[in-house]
């Protein structure tokens, strides 16, 4: 946490506030808060909009996934993201973060429809996602090939659908599917989101 709060720190002195206007809000600059070994001495939030403008602007991709990386990111589902809840989200992406963690987040964020499990059609969301950030088209029939050979190999027990014990054997072989289908959305997190550290002081 210390290293990536100094992360955050050198962000700090190194970024400006580029999309200002896209972003903050609001803060309370009495309220004092306690978060692990880190005082938060000003309050912030992200409104979904704004998380979403800025998502987009970084990395130009799907409302889809920028407002179910939203959800999940706003962990008291209050409808704003809170500094607290940005930076304990953050830290799932950092290098350091238990893979274990990474995994999980994955399968919540392709589980759109909240089923507990990752059917085809989700599936084929994720496909077309990681196509799109590689910037290739395929035909309708080539992504369906690739979401066929993909759930057969994922679901090992046969049920037409990923279980996170499923999707966590499919990711241990192929490690590149959560290092390329979750940072893609958030690789340039604290880039599009300058101003919201920047306007947040805390201490250690
Ligand atoms: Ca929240
Ligand atoms: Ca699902
Ligand atoms: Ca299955």
């Amino acid at each position: 946490m210390r290293a990536f709060l100094s992360c955050l720190s050198l962000k700090k002195n190194k970024q400006k506030p580029r999309y200002q206007e896209a972003i903050i809000l609001a803060s309370e600059t009495s309220s004092t808060q306690t978060s692990g070994n880190m005082k938060l001495k000003q309050k912030a939030y992200l409104f979904r909009e704004e998380f979403h403008l800025a998502l987009l602007r970084n990395s130009h991709k799907q409302n889809l996934f920028a407002d179910r990386v939203f959800d999940l990111f706003d962990v008291k589902h209050n409808g704003v993201i809170e500094f607290e809840e940005f930076v304990r989200s953050l830290s799932i992406f950092h290098p350091n973060a238990p893979k274990e963690d990474k995994i999980t987040f994955a399968f919540r964020l392709y589980d759109l429809r909240h089923t507990g499990y990752i059917e085809h059609e989700e599936l084929k969301e994720m496909v077309l996602a990681i196509l799109t950030e590689s910037e290739l088209t395929l035909s309708d029939e080539e992504v369906e090939s690739i979401v066929n050979k993909t759930m057969m190999e994922a679901d090992s027990k046969g049920d037409g659908k990923i279980d996170q014990e499923e999707w966590k054997e499919l990711v241990e072989k192929n490690p590149a599917l959560i290092k390329n289908m979750t940072l893609p959305y958030l690789k340039d997190i604290t880039l599009a989101f300058p101003s919201f550290i920047l306007n947040t002081d805390f201490e250690e």
